[in-house]
């Protein structure tokens, strides 16, 4: 197991120590043959763009603080991934879209580490026009202001998440 990986000390079914954790991904007791299956998480990432601008996040939170980021975040159970994206663009950003106006862009794998539990995520990927450049932060706890940049010249390094930089390099 590697390092930071694993966050079960005991089988969370018999307590016994005696368990495998594949690939932080099947949890095996070998005792009670008690199976658990971290699996992928999804989620959405949404690239405000207006004119040759694109709006980033700076992180307010770890993982990643004070790196940029994208609005977003994990899909709730039994939501579809368009209805994640508006449900978080109203908490973080105050701003009420529908689904329609969103474009899909593609799906690209992230690691997220939040309290030394390591979550591998997909990350859904869509595309918003904006009509104006004038938009604020509502969720101030998460986001600790707003940035945009230059499409074309963005600086790949400020970005945290292995998955924003891949889609804002290959894309914009
Ligand atoms: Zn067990």
């Amino acid at each position: 197991m590697t390092a930071g990986t694993t966050f079960f000390n005991y089988c969370p079914s018999c307590s016994s120590a005696n368990f495998e954790y594949t690939n932080n991904f099947k949890f095996c007791c070998k005792d009670c043959d008690f199976v658990l299956y971290h699996n992928i998480a999804a989620a959405v990432a949404l690239v405000f763009t207006f004119e040759d601008k694109i709006l980033f996040t700076v992180r307010n939170v770890d993982p990643d603080k004070g790196k940029l980021d994208l609005p977003g975040g994990f899909i709730d159970p039994g939501e579809t991934a368009e209805e994640a994206a508006c449900r978080e663009t109203a908490e973080e950003l105050g701003l009420e879209i529908a689904p329609s106006d969103l474009r899909y862009i593609t799906t690209s794998p992230n690691h997220y580490l939040y309290k030394n539990v390591a979550y591998r995520t997909m990350d859904i990927f869509y595309e918003f026009r904006l009509s104006s450049a004038d938009i604020a932060v509502k969720a101030e706890d998460e986001i600790k202001e707003l940035v945009w940049l230059q499409r074309g010249a963005i600086d790949l390094s400020r970005i945290g998440f292995v998955s924003v930089k891949k889609v804002i390099g290959e894309y914009f």
